[in-house]
């Protein structure tokens, strides 16, 4: 059954101790190329959806770990501390938005990415599709 403020979806990490359900669409999905995200994810590139903190809840254990952005912000980066898997973020430039790793969802349906940030960091043979905007840095 659908709430009011409409799709619920449900972000796990690899070992499914750690979740994060979500409530509604996300305000904004993006993809980032940057070698952080990179490292971060083992992937080729981090691929995200924010939501109001007020529109997600988390369950079970994490730890964080935190780096200082481009920017000079602090990014607090949410882990499972059995399997690794980062399922959300949260930066000083956004106090009440979190960030979900689109990739922990199992719903087929998350968003495509409205923009990928970092494409002149990119691996040389990632394309996204037709008219997504490519931000060369941040
Ligand atoms: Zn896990
Ligand atoms: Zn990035």
């Amino acid at each position: 059954m659908d709430s009011p403020d409409g799709r619920q979806r449900t972000a796990r990490c690899g070992c499914g101790a750690l979740s994060v359900a979500t409530h509604g669409e996300p305000l904004d999905v993006y993809a980032c190329a940057c070698v952080r995200c990179r490292a971060r994810s083992g992937s080729a590139f981090s691929y995200a959806g924010l939501f109001k903190e007020t529109a997600i809840s988390v369950a079970g254990p994490f730890q964080v770990w935190r780096r200082t952005a481009d920017s000079g912000r602090t990014l607090e980066n949410a882990f499972c501390p059995s399997c690794g898997s980062t399922v959300f973020f949260r930066t000083e430039a956004w106090p009440d938005i979190v960030g979900v790793a689109a990739g922990c969802f199992a719903e087929q349906d998350f968003p495509r990415p409205e923009r990928l940030y970092w494409a002149a960091r990119r691996h040389a043979w990632l394309c996204l599709p037709a008219g997504t905007p490519m931000i060369e840095t941040q």
